[in-house]
């Protein structure tokens, strides 16, 4: 935080932001509207909900951070482009080449491949291949909830809830469809290891490789072995429950032109 924002919130004039998660049909709303919008017609505002766009899409649901973070992240976001936007005025802005965000999205064929064989370790899944009502696979409807976003998580656990704790199933493929894109992403991305950033929600065993670097074929291997290291079965008494995966940071190397303070602030956010 800059010394005049410190200042201004020192004698109460800056008001503390929260932060609202985005439900899917805003998210959809608001990247139809950008989508829309000519480049040349964007205004400062136009920017900062980019970069919010960005951050409501990618940082993972559970994670959000307190109003004294959020304040603090989206007042240097927009400082940073103001600044970025003063220099395009005066053509000094470093064209930086477009930066795709997902090599790799997860799709029906990988995911009963590789992460179908996995939901026999989790007591809490149904089996994959009973049929639902309409004749469907369970696996099929467990599928949405990998689906970053979607209209269809409430008709999915709608129909889990004869079969499972539809809730928590949500939640556990979720988590494992997210880990397994990351270790797809990472491959194709060509980062050799991760980096396990662990939070309060991870089991001691887990806890204990917080901060270490783990080879990506690995964890990719362990995977298709139908043994995840990352969610896990946890084994409590009484209680079928399963640990959830920690945030795995790839070593992307940065390319010519990226903005190095912007990549800093953007992987800081989604460490947390
Ligand atoms: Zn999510
Ligand atoms: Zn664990």
């Amino acid at each position: 935080m800059g010394i005049f924002s410190r200042i201004k919130k020192l004698i109460g004039l800056e008001q503390q932001e929260v932060f609202r998660r985005w439900p899917a049909s805003e998210l959809e709303e608001k990247k139809v509207y950008l989508e829309n919008k000519l480049s040349e017609e964007f205004t400062p505002e136009d920017h900062y909900l980019s970069a919010e766009w960005i951050i409501q899409r990618y940082l993972p649901e559970g994670d959000d951070p307190t109003p004294e973070q959020w304040s603090e992240i989206i007042a240097d976001i927009r400082q940073k482009i103001d600044i970025n936007l003063k220099n395009a005025a005066v053509g000094e802005l470093v064209k930086i080449e477009y930066v795709q965000l997902e090599p790799y999205v997860i799709t029906k064929e990988d995911f009963l491949k590789d992460v179908v064989p996995t939901f026999s370790r989790f007591d809490l899944l149904p089996d994959p291949y009973l049929k639902d009502s309409q004749g469907r696979e369970l696996w099929t409807v467990l599928f949405e909830f990998t689906q970053q976003y979607s209209y269809k998580y409430g008709e999915a656990k709608d129909t889990l809830i004869f079969f499972c704790d539809a809730f928590q199933a949500e939640k556990l493929v979720h988590d494992l469809g997210r880990t397994y894109t990351a270790l797809r992403c990472a491959q194709i991305e060509g980062s050799a290891k991760l980096e396990v950033v662990c939070s309060s929600k991870q089991c001691s065993d887990c806890m204990s490789l917080d901060g270490n670097k783990m080879a990506v074929e690995e964890l990719l291997s362990a995977f298709k072995n139908e043994a995840p290291l990352f969610p896990h079965p946890l084994h409590l008494e009484d209680e079928v429950s399963w640990c959830p995966a920690p945030y795995l940071s790839p070593e992307i190397p940065l390319r010519m032109g990226d903005d190095t303070e912007f990549y800093e602030v953007l992987m800081k956010i989604l460490e947390r």
